[in-house]
């Protein structure tokens, strides 16, 4: 814990494809050390780090991440970029010219710095979903404490049902995202645990769980940033003029937020990367789709069941979250065979079916949650919740589900996909205002955030 680092992969010409790196690495002629050229940007620390690791090719193709010293000749940092937000946090060019770095200053292997790039890059979209649900928390207080406090019409505003609406979406979100996370946080303990017991070194471990869980990893990271921007959004039309002031809190939580759609790979490409990571481990079969989503191809066929009516407590949430996992197989399934090869540049399609995967998980991860505490203190309330987020995820995986089909099947399979999205996305009619308000009231009652 003595020495502070910096992470060096971005360049001016390579952000998302960050693979087309080319800061070079050439060994010299004594055979001692590397030389380094090249520059790299946006670098978070660098202006007062004391270790670089930077990411280089040697002779211009084996990537390679390199461990630099600050006052290595030839290692240059650049004035402070002038950011939009995250204002304490340094980021600045670095510049390689001529610079030579030990032989053995490698990192891992030659050839293999892909692995060390992308492994931290799990690490750090869990990170980073987890600081959003922080902010998320802190700015609905701020939020709920300033509604209860301004006064128009001679009321608190947190009286009027238009802030209630956004004060209990804000909470539902953010409710969502510490399921998620808390979900999420203990998947990779497990993991991690079971991996040291199996004789892997700690930094092992945690590399290792953190890639068996990096489907999870890049959709915490796109859930948590898009409802972090949502709550301080909402937060600063709450605060009305006054949230447009560098005086109160919530104008800088606005600007401070946005960067988490755009950093640790930006939000399409995390969304990208879902699909991807998913089909591909289907493919190697290290998870069987095809057994269920031959099973929804066969449901779709049938005559639809009634069922029993859903009168268990949580019956109908579950059924919920059942039906909405046969959404999206039936959708990617279908796209997967439809497309096959070229699904990947149908990327409408992969945003939408991505979108349909992080709604489902964030409603499933919520309702576990909600049912484990369903007789402590609050329940009626984060049953609520529950239903509200289940009822809207259900709206947006039938609108994606739509787009998704409208853009890849016709004739009859379209019809009958259609009516599968809609028998699928079904869930009970429930009067979401009044579920709201409850929601809300407690917020209210409580003065931060209570859930
Ligand atoms: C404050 C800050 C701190 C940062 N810290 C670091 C750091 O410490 N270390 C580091 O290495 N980097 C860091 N970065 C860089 C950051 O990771 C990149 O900015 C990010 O990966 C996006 O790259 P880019 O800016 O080149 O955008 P581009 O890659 O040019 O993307 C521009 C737009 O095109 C979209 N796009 C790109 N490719 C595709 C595609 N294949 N399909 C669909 N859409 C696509 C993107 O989603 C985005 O909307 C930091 C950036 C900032 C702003």
């Amino acid at each position: 814990g003595q020495l502070k680092a910096s992470y060096c992969l971005t360049e001016p010409g390579s952000g998302s494809d960050a693979l087309a790196a080319k800061t070079k690495a050439v060994l010299n002629a004594e055979g001692t050390h590397y030389i380094l050229d090249g520059q790299k940007m946006w670098i978070t620390n660098a202006g007062f780090a004391d270790v670089f690791i930077v990411f280089a090719k040697i002779d211009g193709k084996d990537f390679t991440a390199f461990i630099v010293e600050r006052n290595t000749p030839g290692l240059s940092v650049g004035a402070e970029e002038n950011k939009m937000g995250i204002k304490g946090s340094s980021t600045c060019q670095v510049f390689f010219e001529n610079c030579a770095v030990p032989k053995d200053a490698i990192l891992g292997e030659i050839g293999r710095g892909h692995v060390i790039a992308f492994n931290i890059l799990n690490i750090g979209r869990y990170k980073l979903s987890a600081a959003a649900m922080g902010g998320c928390k802190r700015s609905l207080t701020n939020a709920i404490r300033y509604a209860n406090e301004r006064q128009q019409f001679g009321k608190s505003i947190s009286s009027f049902g238009a802030i209630q609406y956004k004060l209990s979406e804000m909470a539902i979100r953010t409710y969502a995202l510490e399921s998620a996370n808390w979900r999420v946080s203990n998947y990779i303990d497990d993991r991690k645990k079971l991996l040291t017991e199996e004789g892997k070194s700690l930094a092992e471990a945690s590399l290792g769980a953190a890639e068996e869980y990096a489907i999870e990893c890049a959709l915490l990271k796109v859930a948590g940033s898009e409802a972090l921007d949502y709550v301080v959004d909402e937060g600063v039309q709450i605060y009305g003029g006054y949230g447009f002031s560098e005086e109160y809190p919530l104008a800088r939580a606005y600007r401070d937020a946005r960067i988490n759609r755009i950093f640790e790979g930006t939000n399409e490409i995390n969304r990208l990367l879902i699909v991807d990571m998913l089909l591909k481990r289907a493919m190697k079969g290290q998870i069987d789709m095809m057994t269920p989503a031959m099973e929804v191809q066969k449901e779709l066929m049938g005559i639809p069941e009634m069922g029993e009516p859903d009168t268990d407590a949580f019956s109908a949430e579950v059924k919920a979250i059942a039906n909405m996992k046969k959404a999206i197989l039936m959708v990617a399934g279908a796209a997967v065979q439809k497309l096959m090869m070229q699904l990947k540049d149908e990327q409408e399609i992969l945003m939408a079916v991505a979108d349909m995967i992080i709604d489902t998980f964030m409603a499933e991860s919520a309702l576990l949650r909600t049912m484990k505490h369903a007789e402590s203190e609050g329940a009626a309330e984060r049953e609520a919740m529950v239903q509200v987020l289940i009822t809207d995820a259900m709206d947006r995986i039938n609108k994606s589900g739509k787009t998704a089909i409208m853009s890849f099947a016709t004739g009859d399979e379209q019809r009958m996909m259609l009516l599968g999205l809609k028998r699928f996305t079904k869930y009970r009619m429930l009067n979401t205002t009044a579920l709201r308000r409850t929601v809300a009231a407690r917020l209210i009652e409580a003065d931060n955030y209570c859930y």
